[in-house]
């Protein structure tokens, strides 16, 4: 397929509409516009109609339909169209431009910063797209774009096979992967938008229309560039992800807990000295929590011994707990999870990326934050990066740019009951500054920002999330998106030509 760039497409528009395709032939909601040649941006489609699962505040499964994970943060949407396919996603875009209607893309519901919904506007969920197709013999996946993280891993595991995603089962494959995706398996397969070869997406066409785009190493290759690290709500809606996978039959899955936080100097300094620097199929994070500090670690195709034997210098510290579980990767996952009634409603996080380790005073940092944390639920969360297969980028090059980390941390508080709506209000502001203070102390020792934990009033988070590639996204951007039709609070502007 051949790629049109924006002055191609200046061009065709240039010779006349009768040059190119009439998009009434093709499109509109009766037939899905063929991955062609672009639209002249002022062409008009047919009027659409939405179809899929439609839901409107006057439906009773409004509020539930509505709410996201993080309930700080409460919407009120014209209309959630909840895409059965493809064809319904076309349908719900096209719509959205002809009734100039704000619109967000959502999967999984765990955007930190509540952007997956809008008020009075139209939020196009793609949660109930979960096919599933594992070509075991060329090891790639083809997933529908609403697979939560954990439906993949299971899918995936009972072929022994994985990719990389994050740790919280329910969050949505779909968002994790286009910003990035972290987790146990980053050292070992790279970032979960490493393993992305391909995707389907719907962009806008023309001046109020939607066309479906396949995209791999060799078609539309560089917005497949900008969704590994910078897909989420900027370009199009991704309707199915294709994943290389690997083999990976067992691991060995340790947590380890040292009470108190007397520890923490000694066991953060030996992490960080350690994790990032060890065999890459070893991935682990630590998380430091009021009372306890904890240690998760995962070592695929390994045994206990070995996975002791390459913790040893943090797992001799102290006297802490340590707990074992071998087995398959989709199981083990599974274990893991705990369910998202118990979380807290609301959630305030800060990314940040760290190159160098922390000196004394960092860590000295951490624990007087944790000890005066505003919640049970708050807690001090790191990934190792350092020497493992996210340095390399996949073929084709990738977005996300935090290839050099050391780690990868963030604070993060939670409070309040879930399902009361402001329940425990009086604890949101005191969170909030605690975060913002909490980062704003660390500044000196981190660098760098996480698209998928945004940073919210961060000044200057284009080059925070991207570095250098901002200006490549912002042409990509204009290329793909030249109406800005996907944007919202941090979305990447189309490039001025
Ligand atoms: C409890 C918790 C734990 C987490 N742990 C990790 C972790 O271990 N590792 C990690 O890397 N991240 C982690 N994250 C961050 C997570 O990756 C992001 O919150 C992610 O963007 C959520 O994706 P979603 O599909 O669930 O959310 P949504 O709210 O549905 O979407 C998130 C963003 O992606 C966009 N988007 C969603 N689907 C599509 C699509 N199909 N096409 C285009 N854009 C789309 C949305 O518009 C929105 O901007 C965690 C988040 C939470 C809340």
């Amino acid at each position: 397929m051949r790629d049109l760039s924006r002055r191609d497409l200046l061009r065709a528009t240039a010779v006349g509409a009768g040059a190119v395709a009439i998009p009434s032939m093709i499109a509109g909601s009766s037939a899905i516009a063929a991955d062609g040649p672009g639209w002249p941006s002022d062409t008009k489609f047919p009027p659409a109609q939405l179809t899929g699962r439609i839901v409107r505040p006057q439906s009773p499964n409004y509020a539930e339909a509505s709410l996201g994970w993080d309930e700080l943060f409460v919407h009120y949407p014209l209309v959630i169209v909840f895409a059965q396919e493809t064809q319904d996603v076309v349908n719900a875009l096209t719509w959205a431009r002809q009734h100039d209607v704000a619109l967000r893309v959502r999967s999984g519901r765990h955007n930190l910063e509540g952007w997956s919904n809008v008020d009075n506007g139209i939020v196009i969920d793609v949660s109930e797209l979960k096919d599933v197709h594992i070509d075991t013999a060329a090891r790639t996946a083809k997933v529908g774009a609403g697979l939560t993280q954990s439906e993949a891993v299971t899918a995936l595991g009972e072929h022994d096979f994985a990719v990389t995603t994050g740790t919280e089962g329910t969050v949505g494959l779909s968002g994790a992967t286009l910003g990035g995706g972290l987790g146990f398996l980053t050292r070992y397969l790279g970032m979960a938008c490493d393993n992305l070869i391909g995707a389907e997406i719907v962009v806008a066409a023309g001046a109020d229309g939607a066309k479906v785009l396949q995209v791999d190493p060799w078609n539309h290759s560089d917005l497949l560039w900008a969704l590994r690290g910078a897909g989420n709500g900027n370009f199009g809606i991704v309707t199915s992800l294709t994943y290389q996978v690997a083999p990976l039959t067992s691991v060995a899955y340790l947590q380890v807990t040292w009470p108190g936080l007397d520890n923490l100097h000694e066991v953060f300094e030996a992490w960080q000295h350690v994790a990032p620097f060890t065999d890459p199929r070893l991935g682990s994070q630590i998380e430091v929590h009021p009372t306890e500090i904890l240690l998760f670690a995962v070592l695929a195709e390994g045994s206990e011994a070995e996975a002791r034997k390459l913790l040893a210098p943090i797992l001799s510290i102290g006297t802490p707990t340590v707990t074992v579980q071998i087995g398959n990767w989709g199981d083990v996952y599974a274990d893991f999870q705990t369910p998202n009634e118990e979380d807290p409603a609301n959630w305030k996080f800060f990314s940040q990326f760290t190159r160098e380790p922390f000196p004394e005073k960092a860590i000295s940092i951490v624990r007087e934050f944790m000890e005066n944390a505003p919640s049970p639920d708050s807690n001090f969360f790191t990934q190792a990066f350092g020497r493992g297969a996210q340095r390399q980028e996949p073929f084709g090059g990738a977005a996300f740019p935090h290839r050099d980390a050391l780690f990868y941390s963030e604070p993060g508080a939670g409070w309040g009951t879930r399902g009361e709506p402001n329940s425990d209000d009086a604890i949101t502001p005191i969170a909030q500054t605690w975060i913002a203070e909490f980062s704003q102390a660390l500044r000196p020792y981190v660098d760098g920002a996480y698209v998928n934990v945004p940073n919210i009033g961060m000044a200057e988070w284009e080059t925070a999330y991207w570095g250098r590639n901002f200006p490549r996204l912002r042409k990509i951007k204009a290329k793909y998106d030249p109406h800005n039709v996907f944007q919202y609070e941090q979305s990447i502007p189309p490039a001025t030509l």
